[in-house]
């Protein structure tokens, strides 16, 4: 067989749980013909799924390929190349930030205003794409839900702009805000990119995008197109979000997405009257995720009404906040800012 028709074959079988080939996500690393015996090379984290493709191999290419691995140890310092070489639709910014989640609702979107007001706070120039075509709810956040799309001159998108970041949301792209994005995956991907090329930003320090939850073909592609400095993975401390976020994480791992760290969310809450302490959606969860997958846990933020109210009015709590508010996502961007400067 050709190493032509050993790519046909390894385009057929797809990543585990997921709907792409493992050629697409450049896992395979390398194929070489050694004295008439085949050498795949993965490039992969995940054992439990280097345990099935390899099976799936077998099957496509005869018992006696040679399945080689690479990545299953990751060093502790973290390579922030890009290892995959992927494209780069966004040329115009430094650094890219990818906030995700493996579930709806954990507070991903409020993690990515305040983290880029936070990068804003500290001096450098941000965009915050809200690419969550599920909930695109960044222009309310910030106060810009009322504006409509704009284009300059040259054709291009005119970003919003408020507390110091220029915004730009795909939630505009609808004429009302409870109107919604009923795209298939593909016309997502493809929506996107030409928010990422169409848009005036300018010359970013920090391109925040607000990702979709979950690891479909949005974050696949995004990662494709998009040389991400660094994900960002918010859960709750809760076992069905930390299962959920454990996925995220693998999934970036194995597309050699590097992790920025982990935000646990609502990790307790304070009674204001008593200062009893409350561990509603339980207790360490962040902190044992972060050390199975050896990732940086880069804050806790506990309920607080205060953030949901300050969200809700457009007035994100690390500008409007008191000290407590402001301090849980001043820390967070520091924290970030020690790992990709
Ligand atoms: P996601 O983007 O993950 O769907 P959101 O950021 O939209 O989640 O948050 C969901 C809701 O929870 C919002 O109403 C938000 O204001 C609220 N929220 C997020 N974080 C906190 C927090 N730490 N304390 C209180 N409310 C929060």
């Amino acid at each position: 067989m050709s190493e032509k028709e050993i790519l046909k074959k390894l385009e057929k079988i797809l990543y585990p749980g997921l709907d792409r080939s493992i050629v697409d996500l450049k896992v395979v690393e390398n194929i070489r013909l050694l004295e008439g015996k085949t050498v795949v090379t993965l490039s992969m984290q995940n054992d439990e799924a280097f345990e099935a493709l390899s099976r799936k191999i077998k099957e496509a290419l005869g018992d006696d390929v040679k399945i080689e691995r690479k990545g299953a140890q990751k060093r502790k310092d973290i390579n922030y190349g890009h290892t995959s070489a992927p494209n780069n639709r966004a040329p115009y910014a430094k650094r890219v930030i990818a906030v995700t989640s493996g579930k709806g609702g954990v507070g991903k979107s409020t993690v990515s205003v305040n983290l880029s007001v936070a990068l804003a706070q500290e001096g450098y120039k941000v965009g915050l794409l809200d690419a969550d075509v599920y909930g695109p709810n960044i222009p309310r956040m910030v106060g810009t839900a009322h504006e409509k799309l704009q284009w300059n001159e040259n054709d291009k998108i005119v970003p919003s702009e408020n507390f110091g970041i220029k915004i730009m949301s795909v939630g505009l792209t609808t004429p009302s805000s409870d109107t919604p994005l009923v795209w298939r995956s593909s016309v997502a991907v493809s929506a996107l990119i030409q928010f990422l090329e169409d848009v005036e930003w300018g010359e970013l320090d920090f391109l925040v995008i607000d990702m979709p939850p979950g690891t479909g073909d949005i974050q696949l592609t995004m990662a494709q197109e998009l040389p991400i400095t660094a994900a960002v993975l918010v859960t709750t401390p809760q076992p069905v979000a930390l299962d959920d976020v454990s996925r995220a994480i693998m999934m970036f791992k194995d597309i050699n997405v590097p992790i920025g760290g982990l935000v646990e969310n609502m990790s307790f809450f304070i009674a204001p009257d008593t200062k009893k302490r409350y561990d509603i959606f339980g207790k360490g969860g962040g902190e044992e995720i972060a050390k199975r997958y050896d990732i940086p846990l880069l804050g806790q933020i506990p309920l607080d009404m205060g953030v949901r109210e300050f969200s809700d009015e457009g007035t994100p709590p690390v500008a409007m906040g008191d000290k407590l508010q402001k301090g849980y996502y001043k820390s967070i961007a520091k924290k970030l800012l020690e790992r990709v400067l």
